[in-house]
């Protein structure tokens, strides 16, 4: 009951931040919207401690916390990244999107490389592979294939 409540609050909060993807071909908003991309990564560190800010560090207070909750060696627990999360997207259409989002001013698909970023399914916004955070599900990424079979299988 709880977890319904939960996810049907989660549900109304991504639609009053205008957040909820249009059917067909839209990009996610906060690919496009800088502003709700912060805002929705922002409660991504604060209910689920999405980190860590630098991935390239040894970060040891971080990795013990992970370790800890999910009750695991900091080795492991240092396995359980975005990179390979269900709810990590790096479809090719969701990585256009991110570029079209970061614009021509940078370079957007060496961004996009260099940060390994992908779309988390779950708090709506770009994250970096590298990353982690509290509501990590096994399986990913989400590469789109799926998707593609599906569209093949409607043809
Ligand atoms: S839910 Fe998965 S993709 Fe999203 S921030 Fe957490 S670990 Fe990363």
């Amino acid at each position: 009951m709880a977890t319904m409540q939960r996810t049907m609050e989660q549900a109304m909060d991504r639609e009053d931040m205008g957040e909820m993807e249009d059917e067909g071909e839209n990009c996610p908003i906060a690919t496009l919207d800088i502003t709700v991309n912060l805002k929705n990564r922002a409660k991504a560190i604060t209910s689920a401690a999405y980190g860590p800010e630098n991935p390239e560090l040894p970060n040891r207070a971080f990795w013990m916390k992970k370790a800890e909750q999910w009750d695991v060696s900091p080795e492991d627990a240092k396995q359980s990244l975005c990179g390979n999360c269900a709810a990590f997207n790096v479809s090719d259409r969701i990585r256009q999107c991110i570029v079209d989002g970061i614009g021509t001013e940078a370079d957007p698909w060496g961004t996009v490389k260099l940060a390994d970023l992908g779309y988390c399914e779950i708090f709506d916004f770009k994250c970096a592979a590298s990353r982690t955070c509290d509501a990590w599900v096994t399986g990913g990424p989400n590469t789109g294939e799926d998707e593609e079979d599906d569209m093949e299988d409607e043809e």
